[in-house]
């Protein structure tokens, strides 16, 4: 299943129906959590009922307010999720919603065609379309800063078959001041969008506070928050997008270190820039666009040479690497990322070769020679993998 998300331009009137139509998902939700329903049939069973108390509900798709208890329970499911991994639960029980953002068409009472989206009982909508989406199984309206857009689920149904070249591989090591190095020695800057509008936005939460409690300018300004963090989420994926997209149609086999990030923003001198950079999305990107991809354990990556295996330790201020076993001197992060390529390949049992190696432009330890690397060319065999394999490898990679 993959996901599009197309805007929508809905005029006055239908505007006006959406935001009904919201209302009322809003209504039902609430009314199943306050009557504590947990099963997906009580609740239908109980939305039947409601419908002969309020004939009203008629006026309204059935199955898309049916979808409502799928979205209850999906609720209690991740709260139940949260307890388990020892997170606080406060009470144990599902809040009510203030406001309801999305709704969903679930197989039914949907169709695209030409510019616009019909949607049963509500009419058709005029919509961009930047793809044309097949095998349409499942349509979301959802309002996002007074803006309208339509997520549409397709289902793929082109088979899975891979051809990998394992001499199309790469390992990533992801990072702070660089987001990502590779071991074709490729560095990309990290943007950190969020940490650059630093500025504007604390402009914007003063203006807000400097505002009357309950006033339709706090709203409003309030608003001009919520544009501004859109701003940075939308620079943010456009660049996301870029370098996984790149990754992905540059190479077959994508070795990335498995990274504990909710270990890591324990440090909260780091903890804004780490969230900043969006490592995790960074990596479903690249699970859903390329062909194969597969985290590695992340113990020593950075510590290791790349050239023998001797442990280097170093600060995070030490941005150079050194061996005085093999005489290695390579950037930092390119040592990680061709240990992180090395542990990946002995994973999957192919052959481990060392990349020719381009030194740093610095002037290194000289212990003896020239200290370059040597380099080793990798003897590669082209290897194909057909679609049970290629399961196999992506439920290691989830
Ligand atoms: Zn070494």
């Amino acid at each position: 299943m993959r996901s599009f998300k197309f805007r929508l331009y809905p005029n006055k009137d239908q505007e006006k129906r959406f935001a009904n139509v919201l209302e009322v998902n809003r209504i039902i939700y609430n009314y199943f959590v306050l009557n504590s329903f947990r099963s997906r049939n009580d609740m239908n069973y109980a939305l039947t009922e409601l419908k002969e108390q309020q004939p009203i509900l008629c006026n309204y798709h059935s199955k898309m307010l049916q979808m409502v208890s799928t979205k209850v329970e999906g609720a209690w499911k991740a709260l139940a999720k949260l307890k388990k991994r020892g997170h606080q639960s406060g009470k144990g029980k599902l809040l009510l919603l203030k406001q309801c953002n999305s709704f969903t068409y679930n197989q039914t009472g949907y169709s695209i065609d030409g510019n616009k989206l019909y949607l049963s009982k509500i009419g058709r909508i005029r919509i961009v379309l930047h793809r044309q989406p097949i095998n349409v199984k499942q349509v979301t309206v959802c309002r996002q800063n007074g803006r309208w857009y339509a997520v549409v689920a397709c289902e793929n149904s082109k088979p899975i078959f891979k051809f990998i070249d394992p001499r199309r591989s790469v390992g990533i090591d992801v990072g702070i001041t660089k987001f990502a190095h590779d071991s074709d020695n490729y560095a990309t800057e990290n943007p950190l969008f969020l940490t650059n509008m630093l500025k504007p936005l604390r402009r914007a939460q003063r203006r807000v506070s400097r505002r009357k409690k309950g006033s339709h300018n706090r709203e409003k300004a309030k608003s001009w928050i919520a544009r501004l963090h859109e701003r940075i989420a939308n620079k943010r994926l456009n660049f996301l997008h870029k370098v996984s997209t790149r990754y992905a149609t540059r190479y077959d086999l994508i070795f990335l270190e498995r990274l504990r990030t909710r270990n890591m923003v324990k440090n909260h001198r780091l903890a804004r820039r780490i969230l900043d950079s969006g490592w995790g999305t960074f990596t479903k990107m690249l699970q859903y666009k390329s062909k194969m991809v597969m985290e590695v354990e992340p113990h020593n990556t950075s510590v290791n040479c790349s050239g023998c295996g001797n442990p280097v330790p170093k600060t995070l201020m030490m941005r150079t690497h050194r061996c005085e076993m093999c005489c290695l001197v390579i950037d930092r992060d390119y040592n990680a990322s061709l240990n992180i390529l090395q542990r990946g390949l002995a994973l999957l049992n192919l052959p481990v070769g060392r990349r020719e190696v381009t030194p740093v432009e610095i002037a290194p330890l000289l212990v003896n020679g020239d200290g370059h690397a040597r380099s080793m060319k990798q003897e590669a065999s082209s290897l194909c993998v057909g679609s049970s394999r290629t399961k196999c490898s992506f439920s290691m990679s989830v």
